[in-house]
């Protein structure tokens, strides 16, 4: 059935362009989590040298967890944490919000890697997020916190037949379109595994949780290098503007080259795009229904996120998956007007009864993809140096699952988190350009493709799938 229908909902849905360049008219290239910010407080540069039990370089969730919980564990000990720029700035202030326990990304790529594990890294990933509900209400963390639960959607036929086939209880087009009405939906799944948080505020709540816990932040001090003494001694971190000695450090940086040149090939920048609504009016809403306020994703290879604000905007983010030639973290590949284009479309095409809303805000951010699409956990300097990186795209609850293992491997201790072959092994690196761009924008062609043609994925996509190296959203 699903061969016989050409393209996707979008290619068959035009939308009139008018309505695109209305609901455009006006928008400010800014994210609107990080300008929704009442109060940023800042922390002062480091400008002289100083001794730690811990050092933490990074500022986002997995730097910020890192501080917090190694404080939890031991309040005595010294932690000082740095950030290269402001707290929150990167991906963990302009994310989708989507908090989900998966640690995984998703139950299909982990059973795939790890069957004989999957449950326990299921099991762990619940009590992760149940870990990071109790911190927000123990500390009243004040980061519109939501559990809502996330409704995937399916909205191609051949979805539907891969939704049927997963063994979920799938609820037929009319029971999904009563929770959120969009005649593009023709099945759907609810994961009740998934939060909703405002990013930039998580990121901000944590960074005062951990100074009230007596942790030092510094920001505007981007580490720059790495050595220690002999087998056991203290690890040197030089900053632009000072020099720490720790006994431990934490590297959370990312998406950003790692201190460790071993671990640099292990991730390049996906650049990934958002829209923000201005508020709905009651109107709109009731038009939606969407009273859950569940976190929306569909189905597709190149898939749509979205979501309701504490204040009824929606945040519409996805789709277009974009690497450039080089793997540079660059502020201007977040000016694409014609990826903002694309996404006002399927925006309208989703939900035609929103047609006259305008967006406010335009941004995007780089994932940090490796090819294993969750996160991988390194160490150094016989295991004082601990490395955490590659999220691909779901990291907002994983990272705070990976600060823990990072302090586990610190402290030398030997927990069911190190014991994970997840944790023990490393994911293959991305080969060096041009090949690792020839082989991303193939990936990228091939999965839009397969898209556009009812999920059949071509010989380049199975020969990625049988390597373990292919993706499915
Ligand atoms: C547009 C977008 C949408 C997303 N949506 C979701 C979502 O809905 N759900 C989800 O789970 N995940 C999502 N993600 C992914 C998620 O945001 C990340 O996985 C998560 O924020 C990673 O946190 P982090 O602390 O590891 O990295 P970051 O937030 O990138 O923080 C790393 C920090 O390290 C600092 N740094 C780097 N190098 C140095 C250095 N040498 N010295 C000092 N500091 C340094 C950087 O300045 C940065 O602040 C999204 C990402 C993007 C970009």
């Amino acid at each position: 059935m699903s061969a016989t229908i050409p393209g996707t909902v979008f290619s068959r849905t035009p939308v009139d362009a008018a309505a695109v360049d209305h609901a455009l008219d006006g928008v400010r290239g800014a994210c609107f989590w990080i300008e929704d910010l009442p109060v940023r407080p800042e922390h002062p540069v480091l400008r002289r040298a100083i001794d730690t039990d811990l050092l933490v370089v990074g500022g986002g969730y997995t730097g910020l967890w890192t501080a917090v919980v190694a404080k939890q564990r031991e309040p005595g000990r010294r932690v000082v944490l740095v950030e290269a720029e402001r707290i929150g700035w990167a991906a963990s202030g302009r994310n989708g919000g989507f908090c989900a326990a998966s640690i995984t990304h998703g139950e299909e790529n982990g059973r795939s890697r790890w069957p004989d594990q999957y449950d326990e890294l299921e099991r762990l990933g619940i009590a992760n997020l149940d870990a990071i509900e109790a911190t927000v209400e123990q500390y009243q963390l004040d980061c519109d916190y939501e559990r809502t639960g996330e409704l995937d959607v399916a909205i191609e036929p051949h979805q539907v037949e891969e939704l049927r086939a997963s063994g979920a209880e799938v609820l037929e087009a009319d029971a999904v379109r009563r929770l959120v009405d969009s005649p593009t939906y023709l099945a759907g799944v609810l994961d009740p595994d998934v939060a909703l948080v405002h990013p930039a505020k998580l990121a901000r709540e944590l960074a005062r949780l951990a100074a009230d816990l007596g942790v030092e932040i510094f920001e505007g001090t981007r580490a720059t290098g790495i050595d220690g003494d002999g087998r056991n001694g203290p690890v040197r971190v030089t900053t632009e503007t000072g020099i720490v000695t720790a006994r431990r450090v934490a590297l959370a940086t990312n998406v950003f080259p790692s201190l460790l040149a071993r671990y640099r090939m292990h991730t390049v920048p996906v650049y990934d795009y958002a829209l923000m609504t201005e508020p709905l009016s009651a109107g709109q809403l009731a038009s939606l229904g969407w009273e859950g306020r569940q976190g929306v994703g569909d189905m597709a290879n190149q898939f749509h996120y979205y979501r309701l604000s504490r204040d009824d905007r929606i945040l519409w983010g996805g789709y277009d998956a974009v690497y450039h030639y080089g793997r540079r973290v660059r502020p201007a590949y977040e000016n694409r007007p014609e990826t903002y284009r694309r996404l006002a479309g399927h925006f309208l095409a989703t939900f035609p009864q929103l047609e006259g809303l305008r967006f406010s805000h335009q941004w995007a951010g780089a994932i940090d993809t490796s090819t294993r699409f969750c996160a991988f956990h390194g160490r150094a300097l016989n295991g004082r140096v601990a490395h955490t990186a590659g999220f691909t795209g779901l990291g907002v609850g994983a990272s705070r699952f990976a600060a823990e293992v990072m302090l586990d491997r610190l402290a030398g201790l030997d927990t069911e988190r190190t014991r994970l072959d997840m944790v023990r092994r490393m994911p293959m690196p991305f080969p060096p350009e041009p090949i690792a761009s020839i082989g991303i924008q193939t990936t990228r062609w091939a999965l839009d493709r397969a898209d556009h043609r009812g999920g059949r994925r071509n010989a380049w996509l199975r020969t990625l799938d049988a390597l373990g190296l292919g993706f499915d959203s």
